[in-house]
């Protein structure tokens, strides 16, 4: 079986040479599978690994838009629709210079397993622009998010394909990309998730990639006994996860000290506290300013420009029980991970998508510390806007308590599957393993059952 996976991992990196992401999260994928496919001859059979690593479709295409004075611009959109063997395709849309093919590719593979770890019916799927929302004005982000859907509405469907956000891509974004769908189809469904509460979006969404990831951890805690109360955590971003992972960890009696975003980093030795957090919040959300403004506002905090020299981030070089990384792939690097392990933190659980290189997993999963990979921990997301998709078909909405005890829920059932496929497998412990073969035979089994369509 080894050869068939070296051969296997070959022709993939030889079809995919300029996708350097997408092949790191392919091979930790195929690194998994290895007793899988030993222990069940079917998937090898049904050609299933060459199938999963295809999307199924692939959409490109222009995006002209108008800036306020008048100049015109040209961006890349695109869709991959990766897997819809248990459920439509469903992953957000991300609007960030560095959006590419293979990028999108990486997340959407990411976004099959995770989605199969919900227990919800969704397929995979993932989408975005090179568009760079920061420093434009709203009305023209408004125009480039209505040419983006003009194309984009005739590939998406409610049954379909249903995007939601992801980097760059928030409320605003999602409510002009909605207001042009509607008016193109002259109809109002749940096309996209993560909409504003009046126009049929789901109480506890905003919060559910940060609320989840914090419940992952604590789940993982609990394996030993333990749980968040007075542990500090290191939060990477200032995002929409970065900051609903603050306010969970301090419902729940942690003591989050670190925010950043792409210019640098505070350190808040005192702690992130209630108001420092809706400081934060507005900050971001609404005057859309930049991480360095807060030492300035709390000046006991130490701000921290990012250095391009460093090749480490010093932010996970801070003492802290606990890391919840949410800005951005690959953002934890080997020296990064062993910073975190030699200072004493045990609890690493990704909000972000593959925020840690292959080099520093493995630095992880040697010391044994509880790692929750991002398509375990941060499926809350897509969890809640699988049920906004719910609440949608039922034109119901849930109350606050009721989506997030279904979101507790998921996340308990999430880590649960990791836990225990991961020790079925003679890998106890190992939520990295747990979480692909979960994900793999779910998706795996559904091909076979619906033959050989995709
Ligand atoms: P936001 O756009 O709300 O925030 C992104 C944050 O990350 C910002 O603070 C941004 O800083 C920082 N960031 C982005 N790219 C980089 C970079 N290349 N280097 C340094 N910092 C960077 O995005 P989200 O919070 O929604 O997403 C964060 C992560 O979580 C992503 O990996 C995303 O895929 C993942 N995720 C999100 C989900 C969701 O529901 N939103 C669901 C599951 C995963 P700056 O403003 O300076 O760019």
């Amino acid at each position: 079986m080894a050869d068939y996976f070296t051969d296997f991992m070959e022709k993939l990196k030889a079809r995919n040479q300029a996708q350097p992401k997408f092949i790191q999260a392919a091979e930790e994928v195929v690194g998994s599978l290895i007793p899988v496919l030993d222990k069940h001859p079917k998937y090898k059979k049904a050609a299933i690994m060459e199938r999963i690593v295809e999307p199924e479709r692939v959409i490109m295409f222009r995006v002209p838009w108008e800036d306020d004075k008048g100049g015109y611009h040209v961006n890349r959109g695109f869709r991959i629709e990766m897997n819809s063997a248990i459920g439509p395709y469903k992953g957000g849309l991300r609007f960030h210079p560095t959006v590419d093919l293979g990028t999108l590719k990486f997340l959407a593979f990411e976004q099959v397993f995770k989605n199969a770890l919900t227990t919800l019916p969704m397929g995979g799927g993932k989408g975005g622009s090179d568009f760079d929302p920061k420093g434009k004005s709203d009305a023209e982000v408004m125009r480039f998010c209505q040419s983006f859907m003009s194309e984009l509405f005739r590939h998406i469907g409610p049954n379909t394909d249903i995007p939601a956000g992801d980097i760059g891509v928030g409320g605003r974004e999602i409510g002009y990309m909605f207001g042009m769908y509607k008016k193109l189809r002259n109809e109002f469904t749940g096309i996209l998730t993560g909409k504003g509460l009046n126009w049929g979006g789901s109480l506890i969404r905003p919060e559910a990639t940060g609320y989840g990831a914090v419940y992952f951890a604590s789940e993982m805690l609990e394996t030993r006994g333990e749980t968040l109360k007075d542990k500090t955590a290191l939060v990477s971003a200032s995002g929409n996860v970065a900051q609903y992972t603050c306010e969970k960890l301090l419902d729940l009696g942690a003591k989050p000290v670190t925010l950043s975003d792409s210019s640098g980093y505070i350190y808040d030795e005192e702690g992130i506290d209630r108001e420092k957090l809706a400081f934060v919040m507005e900050l971001k959300n609404l005057k859309r300013g930049r991480i360095k403004e807060y030492a300035e506002k709390y000046p006991k905090a130490v701000y921290t420009a990012v250095d391009k020299k460093l090749d480490y981030n010093p932010l996970w070089a801070h003492k802290a029980d606990t890391a919840f990384p949410s800005a951005t792939e690959n953002e934890i690097n080997a020296k990064d991970a062993k910073s975190l392990v030699d200072n004493g933190c045990y609890v690493v659980s990704e909000g972000a998508n593959m925020p840690t290189t292959t080099e520093g997993v493995k630095i992880f999963l040697d010391a044994g510390i509880l790692y929750g990979p991002g398509k375990a921990a941060n499926a809350g997301g897509v969890a809640v806007s699988g049920l906004e998709m719910t609440q949608n078909s039922l034109r119901y909405g849930w109350s606050r308590e009721e989506v997030d005890r279904k979101l507790n829920d998921i996340m308990k059932s999430i880590h649960r599957q990791c836990h225990e496929t991961a020790a079925e497998y003679g890998t106890p412990g190992n939520y990295v393993n747990g979480a692909n073969i979960a994900g793999f035979i779910k998706v795996a089994d559904t091909m076979i059952d619906l033959g050989l369509v995709a």
